[in-house]
């Protein structure tokens, strides 16, 4: 029968998908790739761009770059292109993708647990200045990320990274990334456990392994036995958290499903009590779950956390034991509140073996390659040659005898790296905003280190541990749902009716057992300009008013 001539788009009836058959989960049979991302998963795996660009991108030049290699494949090697200078906010929305890229890259190098040497430190920093203008920010993964990065360059870099054990492999892109650790695992005297070989065994079997370099979005992971509970594990599409079992001893408990940006989700916990040498078996079960099950027709739906909420903990827990593990999980204990609100390990610090650690804060994460050198040089003098990121945008000296701490913290200081930040230093982070990122709207990382300057002036008697976390779009890379100020960046009118950058202002979010997403104060949106003013009529009110013991976000 001839087909019937099509009627007018308008007229077509919606027709309702069924989630259940069309969620393009891999167990049930959808290997047909059900959008573009899936496609090029498909026709080649994100790990073999390796070779393309180390053969043909980095020698023909940037137009050579197939676009399936440069806006997917090259995530799996920790490249995004970034954003093209002198584009405003209110283009990114409207701009084709091809219009936004600049032909320069973002290159994040994955720092698993944090763990760095003075001697990785400074291979990082020269590479910064050689081939990345001097950038160099740290991140609230624990990475570095490099901007202003030619193609031409990448196979030298990777090679100097590699050189001293670093790599960029799977570091974006739709694979299990960096796996966040405690900073100061091993060498902190309140330690439930140190998950140090955890960390290693998952990377050894997980990372760069094509089993499961084909997930259906991102997978983050996290595994601490600190009792600060300093991994945001809430946050975590897995997570493990040191606890004491009354039976079997120190151990972890099972965390899944948690993760920010849009419909965010606290992670919840399976009531399982893992020890250490079955956590690498447990986490490939769980990142197994998310690779077969895990939803791929919508991006949108595309993490852990979707498949956790249809399913429910009860069902989760059964298909792990059942399908993967083929054993029961032993019941377990939940973590305990910490006692700290802080979990950064900024201060000095006695560890158990009698040294000191050091933590210190940067403005926002912000460094650059000059100064990742001197610390180097610092850390090297003052302590053993071992250094940590943290989740917080901060780092760590580990090993410093007693007698060498003033010294470190005076060279420290020096390089305006503080060791007794303000408040505002310590809990202010912002993610890369438009300077960079394709997908800002505002600009952040400068709003957030001129924030600090102006809290630190007007309000220098300031107390109260306090998280200011800004981004500059809707998406959550510096975690502003779980702050107490979450400023979302987004283009708004000012009084005089023109379009300014501002923010969507939530207030009163929190992280630990008491985890719970700020409240978005309806219409209550601030502009860059009045941002200062805003955030300290909110902390002088909260300082006049507060009664003994309450905290900002109560
Ligand atoms: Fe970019 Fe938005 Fe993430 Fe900031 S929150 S780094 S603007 S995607």
């Amino acid at each position: 029968m001839a087909a019937t001539p099509e009627k007018p788009a308008a007229a077509a009836p919606r027709r309702k998908v069924s989630r259940h058959r069309g969620e393009g989960q891999w167990a049930v049979g959808h290997f047909t790739p059900l959008n573009g991302n899936e496609q090029f998963k498909k026709d080649d795996d994100g790990l073999n761009v390796r070779t393309r660009i180390e053969t043909i991108y980095s020698k023909r030049g940037f137009d050579s770059i197939d676009p399936n290699d440069l806006r997917g494949r090259m995530r799996w090697w920790g490249l995004y292109t970034q954003r093209r200078p002198g584009i405003d906010g209110g283009k990114t929305a409207i701009l084709e993708p091809e219009e936004l890229d600049d032909e320069y890259f973002m290159l994040r190098v994955r720092i698993d647990g944090g763990r760095l040497t003075t001697e990785q430190l400074r291979v990082i920093g020269e590479i910064s200045q050689e081939f990345a203008r001097g950038t160099a920010d740290i991140t609230d993964r624990q990475n570095i990320q490099y901007h202003w990065i030619r193609i031409e360059d990448v196979p030298e870099i990777w090679e100097r990274l590699e050189a001293v054990g670093l790599s960029t492999t799977e570091a974006c892109g739709d694979t299990p990334r960096v796996i966040l650790g405690s900073p100061v695992a091993g060498i902190a005297e309140d330690e439930i456990i140190d998950g140090t070989p955890a960390i290693d065994e998952v990377q050894r079997r997980i990372i760069g392994n094509p089993a499961f370099s084909n997930l259906p979005r991102k997978f983050k992971s996290a595994i601490s036995g600190s009792p600060l509970l300093d991994v945001v594990h809430e946050i975590n599409d897995i997570a493990f958290v040191g606890v004491a079992h009354p039976e079997h001893g120190p151990g972890f408990d099972l965390w899944v499903g948690g993760g920010l940006s849009t419909n965010p989700k606290i992670g919840q916990r399976l009531g399982a009590w893992v020890p250490l040498d079955e956590v690498a078996d447990v986490y490939e079960g769980v990142i197994s779950i998310f690779r077969d099950y895990g939803y791929r027709r919508l991006r949108t739906r595309a993490r852990l956390k979707f498949l956790l909420a249809d399913w429910g903990t009860e069902k989760f827990r059964q298909v792990l034991e059942d399908e993967y593990l083929k054993r029961k999980l032993v019941d377990g204990p939940a973590p305990a509140q910490p006692v700290e609100r802080w979990r950064d390990h900024v201060g000095v610090h006695r560890q158990k073996d009698g040294n000191f650690y050091v933590g210190f804060a940067p403005r926002v994460g912000r460094v650059d390659g000059a100064t990742l050198t001197k610390i180097s040089e610092v850390a090297a003098a003052h302590g053993s040659g071992r250094l940590r990121t943290t989740a917080e945008q901060k780092m760590i000296v580990l090993d410093v005898a007693e007698d060498q701490v003033d010294s470190l913290v005076s060279a420290l200081e020096a390089l305006d790296l503080r060791v007794n930040p303000s408040p505002f230093r310590r809990g202010t982070m912002a993610c890369t905003g438009i300077e960079f990122c394709k997908l800002a709207i505002v600009e952040t990382k400068a709003r957030g280190a001129s924030l600090i300057d102006e809290l630190e002036r007007r309000i220098p008697d300031f107390d109260e541990p306090i998280t200011i976390n800004l981004n500059g779009c809707p998406n959550a890379c510096a975690r502003i749902q779980v702050a107490d100020i979450g400023l979302k960046g987004q283009l708004m009118l000012d009084k005089n009716g023109d379009q300014v950058e501002g923010y969507q202002v939530h207030l009163g979010g929190a992280l630990g057992l008491e985890a719970g997403f700020g409240r978005k104060v309806r219409g209550l949106k601030v502009t860059a300009d009045e941002l200062p003013d805003y955030v300290e009529r909110v902390l002088t009110r909260f300082q006049e008013q507060r009664e003994s013991g309450e905290r900002f976000a109560t």
